[in-house]
């Protein structure tokens, strides 16, 4: 049984996300997606805003948790072997090198794997996509109408 975890932040989920856990599902047991509450990045959503909008978007087999430890030491006392990350261009291979190294010299036992994105998808963040709403723009290739939808109550009132 190989169980991956997926952390991030998911502020909001975008369909880079979506993408990544339907690759993910074919290539492990089970998939889990932990969400980050102490993100130092100011999150626009709470975490359990960010949570109910994941189980909405996500198939019933996906497990969604909010986690607030280092994600090595929550993967390895749940039992998860593998901690899943999307490699989206070579901007994010540096950061996810030097994490991925990192973890592994915390935790020899938890692996990191990288899996890319569809190229459609290559180019989104959740900041991003924050970003164009703000300013009125249209979203709608890159985050599900209810994700949409809360983004401009959010961001436009
Ligand atoms: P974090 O704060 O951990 O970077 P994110 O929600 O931005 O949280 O990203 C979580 C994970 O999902 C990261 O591994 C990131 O590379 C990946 N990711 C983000 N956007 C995309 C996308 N468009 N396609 C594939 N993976 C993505």
């Amino acid at each position: 049984m190989v169980r991956a975890l997926y952390p991030g932040s998911f502020d909001p989920v975008t369909r880079g996300h979506l993408d990544l856990v339907d690759r993910a599902r074919r290539l492990f047991d089970s998939v889990t997606v932990a969400v980050a509450r102490n993100s130092s990045k100011q999150p626009l959503f709470d975490v359990e805003e960010r949570i109910e909008m994941l189980r909405h978007e996500l198939p019933e087999d996906v497990a969604i948790v909010g986690f607030q430890e280092l994600v090595v030491d929550f993967a390895q006392r749940n039992g998860f072997g593998v901690v899943l990350r999307g490699l989206r261009n070579v901007g994010d291979f540096e950061f996810e090198y030097q994490m991925a190294l990192t973890n592994r010299h915390l935790r020899e036992t938890v692996e990191t794997v990288f899996v890319m994105p569809s190229h459609r998808f290559s180019f989104l963040s959740s900041s991003l996509i924050k970003d164009i709403v703000r300013y009125g723009g249209d979203v709608s290739s890159f985050v599900t109408p209810r994700v949409e939808d809360a983004l401009r109550r959010k961001l436009r009132g």
